[in-house]
């Protein structure tokens, strides 16, 4: 075994990797960010499972709790801004998925927002067509939910469920093969926009054309993509989409989720959820419920504001960020990271499952371990020597690059010590 680094105690590299590593950090426009973060000399990259923490979030996350609660206590739905919260961490999120404001709303998880998505699409997809399951009168019943063959498992169950309930069926489709099987029976399509496994990126504005030459409706899981690389909800005219902030957006573990309804689709969204939150009035305390108008209406119960208030904290680090550095960083960073992986990496020991072409590419690397090298002792190893990425059965290393605080050091210091520990195998 070779010599143990301790907590962040890997060797600088000497080598010309090393030393184009530095030169790329020192023309980076966002390694100033980095100071935003609280990091140390471990090397992160599993900011696409659990984000890092902003500095600025404990200070503000203890205001909240000794301040508003503590002494401000029930005043604070109105004077802290609580109860409208959720629509204003929308809006802040909106800029970084390309939507305008008021069509974004924080809060629940992503697995409840996609099945608030995914029902209402349906619903509306089956009055498009005249009718409910089976009953279309001005064209076919839309009938058939389609969901990415590769989606996180999550998004599958609830299609399922949603499917169920409203009397659709479902049918996996690869990403790839979504515009040619979308058709005049399709309610919806759901598709991730990248791929949670290999990285791959999916093609948003084309999936999103097709889908709706066929007359259906598209959801968009934007989990991997959202802070990591631009996404053009308006420009693409999407239907839906739903998205978590625990990964690029940095907003702590299980931090709310979001769901974007285009405003044209506003007041035909009908929540499968409609709680007192989403009511046109809801101190009215009626016994009949009545819609709020916008974003409000994607809203279900009393939102969960120690995370949203530290949420919206955490999107303070996106003020005056470009998102086209962003992508160009991201992209720069994986294109080195697979450059220093086939430089240290033995030939053989893994290969990459992540899109060569930027088109096709998300902000992770997947390395699929081949030749003998277990894959989750090859992860426990480099945690051990303070590379964090991680695992998924059965054989695959993720690495996610986040480039507000990824550094192009950290990426050559994480294929060397790859190297070194896919180097030892017995
Ligand atoms: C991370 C992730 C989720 C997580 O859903 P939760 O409800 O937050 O657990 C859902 N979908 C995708 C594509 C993801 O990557």
């Amino acid at each position: 075994m070779s010599e143990r680094g301790g907590h962040g105690g890997i060797a600088e590299g000497r080598g010309p990797l090393a030393a184009e590593a530095a030169a790329l950090d020192a023309e980076d426009v966002l390694a100033a960010k980095r100071k935003d973060f609280v990091l140390d000399d471990t090397v992160y990259l599993d900011g696409n499972s659990l984000g890092a923490l902003p500095r600025s979030v404990p200070g503000r996350l203890a205001d909240v709790v000794e301040r508003e609660w503590g002494r401000l206590r029930i005043r604070s739905w109105q004077e802290s801004g609580w109860w409208t919260a959720p629509e204003r961490v929308g809006d802040l999120i909106a800029p970084l998925i390309g939507a305008a404001g008021g069509q974004v709303v924080a809060g629940d998880s992503t697995s409840v927002n996609v099945f608030k998505a995914v029902v209402a699409a349906v619903r509306m997809a089956q009055r498009d067509s005249g009718g409910g399951a089976g009953e279309g009168d001005s064209g076919p019943a839309r009938t058939e939910v389609l969901v990415d063959a590769t989606t996180f498992p999550t998004d599958g169950y609830l299609a399922e469920s949603a499917a169920r309930m409203t009397g659709a069926t479902v049918r996996a489709v690869a990403p790839a093969d979504m515009a040619a099987e979308v058709g005049p029976t399709t309610a919806v399509a759901l598709v991730n926009h990248v791929d949670y496994r290999t990285g791959e990126l999916n093609d948003l504005p084309g999936i999103t054309a097709a889908v709706h030459r066929a007359g259906a409706r598209v959801v968009w899981d934007l989990c991997h993509s959202a802070g990591a690389l631009p996404v053009d909800l308006d420009a693409s005219g999407a239907d839906l989409a739903v998205g978590c902030t625990y990964k690029y957006l940095n907003g702590g573990p299980g931090s709310p989720a979001y769901l974007y309804v285009r405003r044209a689709l506003q007041p035909r969204f009908d929540s499968p959820l409609p709680g007192w939150n989403s009511h046109a009035d809801p101190f009215a305390m009626s016994a009949g419920y009545r819609p709020a108008e916008g974003a409000a209406r994607g809203r279900v119960g009393t939102p969960d504001i120690l995370s949203l208030l530290a949420l919206e904290e955490a999107l303070g680090v996106w003020e005056g960020v470009e998102l086209t550095a962003v992508r160009a960083k991201s992209l720069a960073l994986t294109d080195f990271f697979l450059r220093c992986v086939r430089a240290y990496v033995p030939e053989g020991r893994t290969r990459s499952l992540t899109p060569e072409a930027h088109g096709r590419r998300g902000s992770q690397v997947s390395l699929l371990c081949e030749g003998g090298v277990d894959a989750g002792r090859a992860m426990e190893a480099l945690i051990a020597r303070g590379i964090v990425g991680d695992f998924r059965r059965p054989g695959v290393l993720r690495f996610g690059f986040t480039p507000l605080y990824t550094s192009f050091a950290d990426v050559e210091r994480a294929a060397r010590v790859l190297g070194e520990v896919t180097g030892v195998t017995g």
